[in-house]
């Protein structure tokens, strides 16, 4: 095994790496960098004139810390633990800059050399693999089909809302919605149609989830749901008409049905007032009733429950 001895190649190598490169000392002061942590600071102005020499980049840190700064806070600690004898540290943090989403991999570990502790930093960037885990992750909430956000999503989003409401003793809507006659239509105009008045459909309904506390969801095949946070069947009875004569106005034919010649929705609605130990799926049931009563009412209506 060949042993390298050659310090100026051991620069070279260090320098011409993409991983921005810091070495501090005990203090955390900075006492060396590579050229590509040198070009990351220019570019991104955080250099100062006389270089990174002398810069205590632990106390940097801090001061990132006490303006609010949860990785700032975190980086500071790690690096902290590393100088004091820990062997390392890993951070994942974005560095977001005016025109892009970055991320980086923030690697810290403890070099022992001469007697003295020194701590080598390396940014590694991982905006790859964020942006395709962010991808991934929204994948995982919306419905292929209409965009709307999935049943997933919905269920975690609602048992959150319920838990909310039930904590600030607030009211909770939950209106499910479905299409009427839509195997007929399926069965009339073909599946391509019928994909096509679901994105319709989905594309009027998530107009109607306005608030931060709303949510609208594809459910399931040919039905969607819609929950408002803080609200009650009176407060959205309005905007629930609204929608259902929106829905008419689409005027997408379905003429085999026998409620209308063309498509037309179904509601049920139901309003709780979550207590702590109940289950929001007891507002997904009220309203499926409501919406069972809807359909045996001549259906192309809105029932309410409560
Ligand atoms: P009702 O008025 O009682 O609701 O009758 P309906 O025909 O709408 O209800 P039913 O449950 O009998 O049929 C629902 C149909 O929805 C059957 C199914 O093939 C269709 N469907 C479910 N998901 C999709 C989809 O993603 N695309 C299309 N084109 N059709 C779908
Ligand atoms: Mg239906
Ligand atoms: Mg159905």
């Amino acid at each position: 095994m060949t042993v390298l001895h050659d310090l100026e190649l051991l620069q070279k190598v260090i320098h011409s790496l993409s991983d921005h490169i810091a070495v501090l000392d005990s203090q955390g002061c900075i006492v060396f960098t590579n050229q590509a942590w040198n070009r990351f600071g220019a570019e991104n102005r955080c250099c100062r004139e006389s270089g990174w020499e002398g810069v205590n980049y632990l106390e940097a840190c801090e001061d990132a810390a006490r303006t609010g700064d949860e990785f700032g806070k975190h980086a500071a600690f790690g690096i902290a633990k590393v100088i004091r004898g820990e062997e390392c540290f890993q951070l994942e943090y974005p560095c977001h800059s005016p025109s892009e989403k970055r991320w980086f991999l923030m690697n810290v570990v403890g070099v022992e050399h001469e007697r003295s502790r020194y701590v080598a930093i390396s940014h590694v960037n991982i905006t790859l693999r964020k942006l395709a885990e962010e991808h991934a992750y929204n994948l995982s909430l919306t419905d292929g089909l209409t965009g709307l956000f999935n049943r997933r999503h919905f269920d975690n989003f609602l048992s959150d809302e319920w838990r909310r409401c039930a904590r600030l003793g607030l009211p909770l809507t939950v209106a499910m919605i479905d299409i009427d006659h839509f195997k007929l239509l399926n069965d009339t105009y073909g599946h391509q149609y019928g994909d096509q008045c679901l994105i319709k459909v989905a594309g009027v309904l998530n107009r109607h989830a306005r608030r931060p506390s709303d949510i609208c969801a594809r459910y399931g095949g040919e039905e969607f749901v819609l929950a408002f946070g803080n609200s009650t069947a009176a407060m959205v009875r309005r905007q629930l008409e609204k929608l259902i004569e929106e829905i008419r106005c689409l005027q997408l034919p379905n003429a085999n049905a026998p409620t209308a010649g063309t498509v037309t929705v179904s509601i049920g609605v139901s309003t709780q007032y979550p207590r702590s130990g109940t289950k929001e799926s007891v507002a997904v049931g009220e309203a499926d009733a409501a919406l069972y009563k809807a359909k045996e009412g001549g259906r192309n209506r809105i029932e309410f429950l409560n």
